[in-house]
């Protein structure tokens, strides 16, 4: 019997899965396990990859093969999922077809030479080498945001990318909310900020000792060690070669208890969302998480509202003592509780705390958006990334590397992508309330080690299903409601005003 036009369609979208497994796992290994001098030839293997996918999924017969479907199946991918897999098969196509070739392939040249530039300014501490660079980034995205086009704000098309269907205005809307209430909240905190102590974190700890607990915390979280694993690399990350092979990484800081424990709840959180997703998606368009911002909902709510709450502290105090005897002797859960919570203004983004993160975020949201829309240039950048640091959170770089050269994105040409740290941060709270209004003893069962209800709970409401639903359908879904920042707001000023006494 002839294939008709779904099964078609499945089979090459079944391919192109298999191509982005494969080409995750080279990028696994590249940060894990691959001697430096295999670069040159996996960035090869990298790029044959993914041209073949991109061939794949811009072949004229998928546009032909969508068309047709989209004549047959008129459901509502709510409740029909070969339609909520066209809807996302058709979102992929476009954007895939939408930019050319020829700028596809400088857009890749540019983030090459960028990157290259970036480390090299950093190096100096100086940004003259980064200037040129950055700026032809920023000329590619401009294009590309052209090509793939928008109703409103020329940066909606590329936070799209990262955060289907979000808009720049109403993440501005949200963000400028936060602001009004986190400006002031860090003001009041400063006054107080020695009320919490965090020594006890800093200390020797040996590091197998601390490898072995990380794999305590998220084996108790349950992360499954039969369907995944976890490695070092130098920046912790998860990927995902299918739900039955996810890949961790953790950092081990000798002189920092937090770095590694922290960072392997939050990859943890990350893998469980991939570890849970309906495997009857596997190798389709539905299969892979639905977004940059759902996808750190999880991992922030594993890293914050769990592994950062009392109840969690209550059940794992005993295993930490008994990893650390000499070094945590006396120290009570509440004793640790406080510290893992301590705020500490500072101007490096990755070590920020709950309260100071997000005005990072908002620093570096207001900078690219400008710099698309073309309300700020390269060159004063800068100054502007200064002013910015100076009026959210009180603090000025000293130098370049403190300020606008901070972080990677920019030089990769990823404009879009930092409001969806925050966006998944908000989420967290509002997708860790409704768990809680379904499972009353939450508190009590973290308290004794029993993390599977709340891992269960996510995997219905979020995990399971994929890309089945636009981020906001799934939120809505899931808790009642869509992006909301006041059960943040109102997470952070119970949490730390009785932390703080305030
Ligand atoms: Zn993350």
């Amino acid at each position: 019997m002839e294939k008709g036009p779904l099964q078609r369609l499945q089979e090459i979208a079944a391919e192109i899965a298999d191509l982005h497994s494969a080409a995750a796992l080279l990028a696994w290994d590249e940060q894990v396990y691959m001697p430096k001098a295999g670069a040159p030839a996996r960035a090869q293997q990298a790029a044959t990859l993914r041209r073949l996918a991109h061939e794949k999924l811009t072949d004229p017969q998928v546009g032909e093969l969508l068309e047709q479907l989209a004549a047959e199946h008129r459901g509502d991918p709510a409740t029909d999922a070969v339609a909520a897999m066209l809807r996302v098969m058709n979102r992929k196509y476009h954007q895939a077809t939408r930019v050319p070739a020829a700028l596809v392939a400088a857009e890749a040249k540019a983030a090459s030479a960028a990157y290259h530039a970036w480390l090299q300014a950093r190096e100096e501490k100086n940004f003259g080498p980064f200037r040129e660079p950055l700026a032809e980034v920023v000329k590619i995205q401009v294009e590309k945001a052209e090509a793939l086009g928008y109703e409103d704000a020329r940066y909606d098309a590329l936070l799209d990318l990262y955060e289907p269907e979000m808009r720049t205005a109403e993440v501005a809307a949200v963000f400028a909310r936060l602001k009004d209430f986190l400006v002031p909240m860090l003001g009041r905190l400063s006054e107080v900020l020695d009320r919490v102590d965090d020594g006890i974190l800093y200390q020797e700890f040996d590091e197998d000792r601390q490898w072995a607990l990380t794999l305590e915390a998220c084996r108790a979280i349950g992360f499954d060690f039969d369907r995944g694993r976890q490695d070092r690399s130098v920046h912790p990350f998860t990927t995902a070669c299918d739900m039955d092979d996810v890949r961790i990484t953790t950092r081990i800081n000798r002189g920092f208890l937090g770095s590694g424990l922290f960072a392997s709840l939050h990859e943890a959180g990350h893998g469980l969302y991939e570890q849970g997703i309906d495997p009857a998606f596997r190798r389709s368009p539905l299969g892979s998480p639905i977004s940059l911002g759902i996808h750190e909902s999880q991992s922030r709510l594993y890293e914050n509202l769990v592994g950062r709450s009392r109840a969690f502290w209550q059940f794992f105090m005993p295993k930490a003592a008994a990893a650390f005897p000499a070094r945590l002797e006396g120290v009570t859960a509440e004793d640790m509780y406080r510290a893992v919570n301590k705020v500490a203004p500072s101007l490096i983004r990755v070590e920020a705390d709950e309260v100071t993160y997000p005005l990072h975020i908002m620093v570096r949201f207001e900078l690219e958006q400008a710099l698309i829309q073309g309300d700020l240039t390269v060159d004063d950048l800068p100054g502007a990334f200064d002013d910015a640091m100076e009026a959210y959170l009180g603090l000025r770089p000293a130098n370049s590397v403190e300020g606008v050269l901070q972080d990677i994105h920019w030089s990769g040409g990823y404009f879009g992508y930092f409001p969806t740290y925050t966006l998944g941060t908000l989420m967290s709270v509002q997708i860790f309330e409704a768990a809680r209004r379904d499972l009353p003893h939450l508190a009590a069962d973290m308290a004794s080690g029993r993390f599977i209800p709340l891992r269960e709970w996510l995997r219905e409401h979020i995990h399971r299903h994929g890309s089945r639903f636009m981020p906001q359908e799934l939120l809505q879904r899931a808790t009642g409601s869509r992006l909301d920042p006041q059960p943040f707001i109102n997470y952070v000023e119970e949490k730390y005003s009785e932390l703080y006494g305030l």
